[in-house]
């Protein structure tokens, strides 16, 4: 229902006049409104900083007497504040409190100390053998990643690994559990979807993409302001063929790749001297001179 009243109203942030439909309205527009409102917002913020600050200074004035803050208990004890917090609703540190201030006697620790319970070991788990593997290849296959991504985000996860017959083996487990939403720090820009370039090239809408990549469970990527989708896995999904050739190889893609050893390779580039470039730790393998290299023998 729109109402048909109009009154003449000066718009509260910016000044302007205009024409309200209703009593209440403050503001010009949508874009005034929220204006003021972070603008509220921001100050009571910032009013509670300055106040938790204050607060602190306080603190630090005051001499360590007998009574202490949480704060200074804090300090005192060499823990969190929000653990003597714990340890304050759980009974375990007496308090009292006055006035909407808590008040912790320094006698009442000490006290503590004298009647300590039994210090009780703690039990280590005995560590489960370790039975289930997946192969590179078919972690690469169930879960669309690259051979790069996969070795970088083991490392970061720590991911146990053994090596059989040559073949990388991980640990089916660990990997798993490993959360996926979360990707190695160090990836390749070209490993991944902004939500435009998806909407260009699959000719879908913004709401579209969002629904298709929580459907699937796409992995995302969060840089600032903006999103990305794990290219792979969204071509995956989309039934197309990953286009990401890229003109070099990393190590660990080639190992994957060749199944061969660091040293392996290390010995074939240095001694047919494939071009490589190093980039810190890594090394950037020419991918046409190593695929011509290890290219089955042909005749005529
Ligand atoms: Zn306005």
């Amino acid at each position: 229902m729109s109402s048909t009243i109009d009154i003449n109203k000066i718009c509260e942030w910016c000044g302007k006049e205009f024409i309200a439909h209703k009593c209440t309205t403050r503001y010009c527009s949508k874009r005034c409104s929220e204006h003021a409102y972070k603008t509220l917002r921001r100050e009571a913020h910032v009013k509670k900083e300055n106040l938790i600050t204050q607060e602190k200074k306080e603190d630090k004035k005051k001499p360590l007497g007998n009574y202490f803050t949480p704060r200074q208990c804090a300090v005192l004890l060499g823990i969190g504040k929000s653990s003597v917090y714990r340890c304050l609703a759980e009974g375990l540190i007496p308090c009292i409190r006055l006035k909407g201030k808590t008040h912790i006697s320094r006698a009442s620790i000490d006290k503590m100390f004298e009647n300590p319970p039994e210090y009780i070991k703690r039990e280590r788990k005995e560590a489960e053998p370790i039975e289930e593997f997946y192969t590179t290849k078919e972690i690469l296959e169930k879960f669309g990643i690259s051979n790069s991504w996969l070795f970088k985000m083991a490392k970061e996860r720590n991911i146990p690994k053994t090596v059989v017959r040559g073949k990388t083996l991980w640990s089916r487990k660990h990997y798993d559990k490993a959360p996926a939403d979360k990707q190695p720090t160090e990836v390749a820009e070209e490993e991944w979807y902004s939500v435009e370039e998806v909407c260009a090239k699959f000719n879908m809408s913004k709401e579209a993409v969002y629904r298709f990549v929580s459907e699937r469970k796409i992995w995302k990527r969060k840089d600032k302001f903006k999103v990305f989708y794990s290219r792979r896995q969204f071509d995956k999904a989309m039934g197309v063929e990953t286009e990401l050739e890229s003109e070099y190889y990393t190590m660990p893609e080639v190992m994957a790749k060749y199944n061969m050893t660091r040293d392996q390779i290390s010995h074939y580039i240095r001694a047919h001297n494939i071009p490589r470039t190093y980039e810190g730790r890594y090394v950037k393998i020419d991918r046409k001179a190593l695929d011509a290299l290890f290219a089955p023998p042909k005749l005529g």
